[in-house]
């Protein structure tokens, strides 16, 4: 049996890097050409386009932060002009800002390594608890499921005990979503009357999108016996880690190059160092080099005993900015920005909290006027915050007028991982 998705991820630690670069220095010239974009940033930063050669020489390029690409996104509608407008695009995903991202090809094999690192094969009937709906969550995750032959049921966010009924009629092996989904899946479970570790199959999991806190991984293995594996990845840039059998680290995509970066100067931190993930996905239809993923995390160089060769993340630590996740959607500051804009501009703050292992976001904001609160406005707050941040408002709080400072966050996340 095949011991590794293919052979880069065994190749020499030098190979890697050599053939990456010369991956980079030809996507940085295709995209100096065919997008307008990229030109004016090099143009703008005064960076010859010939000069980047190896990924060291990315150091010279500022990074490019979420925010700004939902800024790019507006003034370029719809891929900020960083696309090559040369590529037939099969499919379109929006990410939250409204950010819309082509599909990076249509034979690619997304996240494929991370499932056939946690040991996801023919064998496994896949439930994909991602959504399918404009994200690219969904889809994404399917196709790198179908890559290492697994058999998928597309539930994505069906209620729990729809998920519950699939998992057992369909005899599911394998379950891929978040981690919290699956801990209400699994007490819905229970609800319902099952053994969740007696009843069903289900022995493998693998999470993307938010955290796994070593209580609850603990808890799905030693409790239901499920083998639990953590992807990292964004929809700007595709898969970026995954974690092998070892679960100590999270081994590079072959695809990708990742920078540990100081946030204040851009540039590379020395291994070990806590610092920003910075992404740049090796590819020519979308060309978008210095991703800043916001997310903190450290560099692993040392050789795994699994024997791929690459680098790893050693998980997330945390955010640089502002910016949380919530049920694994990011709620930025500029989103509420845009949502006071169209309510007159009245003072609001999101509090993100957990109930149980789910998240609960709320929003409190003032009562400036008298028809603020009766349920028709609030019904129709709600569908436009659901529209602009597409994560769902659980509950709304109401306070008097000059409650919220303007000096307050617009974010308040009161989770503890
Ligand atoms: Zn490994």
């Amino acid at each position: 049996m095949k011991k590794y998705f293919d052979k880069k991820e065994i190749r020499p630690i030098k190979e890697r890097k050599a053939s990456q670069d010369r991956y980079l220095a030809n996507m940085v010239k295709i995209g100096y050409k065919k997008s307008g974009m990229l030109k004016t940033i090099l143009d703008s930063q005064k960076i010859n386009p010939a000069k980047i050669k190896t990924r060291e020489n990315l150091e010279t390029l500022t990074v490019t932060s979420r925010e700004q690409l939902v800024e790019m996104g507006m003034q370029e509608p719809p891929y900020a002009g960083l696309e090559n407008p040369g590529t037939k695009i099969d499919r379109i995903f929006t990410s939250p800002g409204p950010v819309y991202e082509p599909h990076l090809s249509e034979n690619d094999y997304l996240w494929a390594r991370a499932f056939f690192a946690a040991g996801i094969g023919p064998a496994d009937i896949a439930l994909n608890a991602f959504s399918y709906h404009l994200v690219a969550a969904g889809l994404t995750f399917h196709n790198g499921l179908r890559k290492v032959g697994a058999t998928v049921v597309p539930s994505g966010t069906s209620s729990s005990q729809i998920q519950v009924q699939l998992i057992k009629d369909l005899r599911v092996t394998a379950y891929v979503g978040t981690p919290s989904f699956l801990m209400a899946i699994i007490i819905k479970a229970k609800e319902m009357g099952f053994d969740f570790k007696k009843d069903f199959r289900l022995k493998k999991a693998c999470f993307a999108a938010e955290p796994l806190p070593a209580d609850l991984r603990r808890n799905f293995e030693a409790e239901y016996g499920i083998d639990t594996y953590q992807m990292y990845g964004a929809t700007e840039v595709g898969d970026v880690a995954y974690e092998c059998s070892q679960k100590n680290g999270w081994h590079i995509c072959e695809e990708t190059i990742v920078e540990i970066i100081d946030p204040t100067t851009g540039k590379s931190l020395p291994s070990g160092d806590l610092g920003e993930v910075v992404v740049t996905r090796l590819n020519e239809i979308f060309f978008l080099l210095r991703f800043g993923t916001g997310d903190l995390s450290r560099l692993i160089i040392e050789s795994c005993p699994c024997g791929r060769t690459s680098y790893r993340l050693a998980g997330i630590a945390g955010r640089v900015g502002d910016a949380v996740k919530v049920r694994g959607l990011f709620l930025a500051p500029s989103q509420l920005k845009m949502i006071q804009a169209k309510f007159n501009n009245i003072p609001l703050q999101a509090v993100v909290n957990r109930k149980g292992h789910e998240d609960i976001l709320k929003i409190i904001m003032e009562k400036i006027t008298p028809e603020i609160g009766g349920a028709q406005w609030e019904q129709n707050f709600k569908n436009i915050f659901k529209e602009i941040c597409t994560v769902k408002v659980d509950q709304v709080e109401y306070v008097d007028k000059g409650k919220i400072k303007p000096d307050e966050k617009l974010i308040v996340d009161l989770r503890k991982w």
